[in-house]
């Protein structure tokens, strides 16, 4: 924790017969990266971090003829990858039909890389996928820029916006405007909403939160709580959000979001995921009597995946722009550091 970060030598090992070995062409920083970094996500190191990322299959074990949605694959072919294995098993995979609660998953990027097949992570080379990791083939006109955060962040905003629907026509808040929040707005746009406002920090994902088709975006340090509370139902006809998504991890937003929602409105809570956060006192009457939903989401599921390269052929907007910076693996360190600073809207290393 905290310690420099290192580049160092493992052995690439060749797959058994049902993994593969993928060399890796770009992969991107999530924010779990440097909340592991920092200690804020308690994982065996050493690792190798990263779990987003997209790469060409360098190696097939024999058994593995096809991706996950059935095509035929190649070594050479260019493929993402979900970064959660699942167990496919237990009570959550199999009976309730939610791999999210699953008990015995494995998350590339989380686990130790001091042991067999030790590269488990997408800043490297090379990469070692595990028997029944779900992975697709990417469509050549999509680039590496543009799918590469495909498997985490945009993933993650599929799921939970699929849980809390855009209906045509709502007003949708998105309070955040890093990477889970520029997502979320750009697929609310595109599913219908019909305004976008997101509440943000200044700098450089303030412009990009426009470029991803939010309407209006609120300088949050610019206005006090009730002022940005009355700020919001205004640019909502005076009547607040249909929709409103936590996608900020600063959870004492989560109380102003509620008082943003119209009456009947739904909450959407993908920001906040860690045990040590900022405890709440919420007024329940202001949720029953107001009649509101509230939906919490995490991560993705590997359907997800293919539900977001469909996405990213399919959108008008300029997604590739949510890579602003590239850094080789020595940069590392001054990667992990320009994203905790906000100096970037996302960071990808060129590998
Ligand atoms: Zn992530
Ligand atoms: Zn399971």
């Amino acid at each position: 924790v905290n310690k420099p970060i290192q580049v160092k030598e493992f052995p690439l090992v060749d797959p058994d017969e049902r993994s593969l070995t993928v060399k890796i062409d770009m992969a991107s920083l999530c924010g779990t990266d440097v909340h592991m970094w920092r200690g804020r996500r308690i994982v065996p190191f050493p690792l190798i971090p990263g779990h987003e990322g997209i790469g060409r299959i360098h190696k097939l074990g024999k058994k593995v003829s096809k991706d996950s949605a059935g095509n035929k694959v190649r070594s050479g072919d260019r493929i993402v990858w979900s970064h959660v294995l699942h167990c496919r098993n237990c009570y959550y995979c199999f009976i309730k039909k939610d791999p999210s609660g699953c008990q015995n998953k494995i998350i590339y990027g989380y686990i130790s890389s001091s042991e067999h097949p030790y590269l488990n992570g997408t800043l490297a080379e090379y990469m070692y996928l595990r028997p029944n990791t779900v992975f697709y083939i990417v469509p050549e006109e999509i680039s590496d820029e543009v799918v590469v955060p495909a498997s985490c962040a945009l993933g993650t905003a599929i799921n939970g916006i699929n849980r809390a629907r855009v209906d045509l026509g709502d007003n949708v808040l998105v309070q955040g405007i890093g990477p889970l929040g520029l997502y979320s707005i750009a697929l609310a746009k595109e599913r219908g909403a019909k305004k976008v406002v997101a509440i943000g920090e200044p700098g450089i994902r303030f412009e990009t939160a426009k470029l991803f088709g939010a309407d209006y975006v609120i300088n949050r340090f610019a206005l006090d709580v009730n002022q940005r509370i009355q700020k919001v139902k205004d640019l909502f006809d005076g009547r607040g959000a249909d929709l409103a998504i936590e996608c900020s991890g600063y959870s004492p937003v989560i109380i102003e979001g509620i008082e943003m929602l119209d009456h009947g409105g739904r909450y959407l809570l993908l920001g906040t995921a860690s045990e040590n956060v900022k405890m709440l006192e919420i007024n329940p009457s202001k949720i029953t009597l107001r009649r509101l939903l509230l939906i919490g989401s995490r991560a993705t599921e590997p359907h997800h995946l293919l539900e977001a390269i469909k996405y990213l052929q399919l959108t008008k907007l300029p997604v590739e722009r949510m890579i602003s910076h590239k850094y080789s693996l020595e940069d590392a360190e001054k990667a992990f550091k320009a994203y905790e600073d906000l100096k970037v809207v996302k960071a990808a290393f060129t590998l």
